[in-house]
């Protein structure tokens, strides 16, 4: 019986920038604990928005975050700031609530 080599290779997508995100190892940053505190938010989101501001794959992220009504900090961007930009997320949660108008 003859051996036969199955050569699978992951077809090139459109998220293929992720391959090149800063954040990477970084998801602490990136979203929320769990009940976490308004102040708490400002420092981790503070220190996201740094990350994002060296990533070479910054503009694709926002838009991508954007199209997809992403929760999290992307591209430089909070939810509320994503959400205030009038890329309104399908279910606003709590501090989202502040920014509807
Ligand atoms: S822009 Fe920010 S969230 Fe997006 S891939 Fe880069 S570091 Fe990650």
């Amino acid at each position: 019986m003859a051996a036969v080599e199955i050569i699978v290779t992951r077809e090139s997508t459109d998220d293929d920038w992720m391959r090149k995100a800063a954040c990477k190892g970084l998801t602490h940053l990136f979203f929320p604990s769990p009940a976490e505190r308004p102040q708490a938010r400002e420092r981790r989101e503070a220190a996201a928005r740094e990350v994002c501001g060296s990533c070479v794959v910054n503009h694709i992220c926002q838009g991508y975050a954007r199209d997809n009504h992403e929760y999290g900090f992307w591209g430089g961007e909070s939810e509320d700031e994503r959400h205030a930009a009038g890329f309104r997320l399908i279910a606003p949660i709590g501090v989202r609530a502040r920014n509807v108008g």
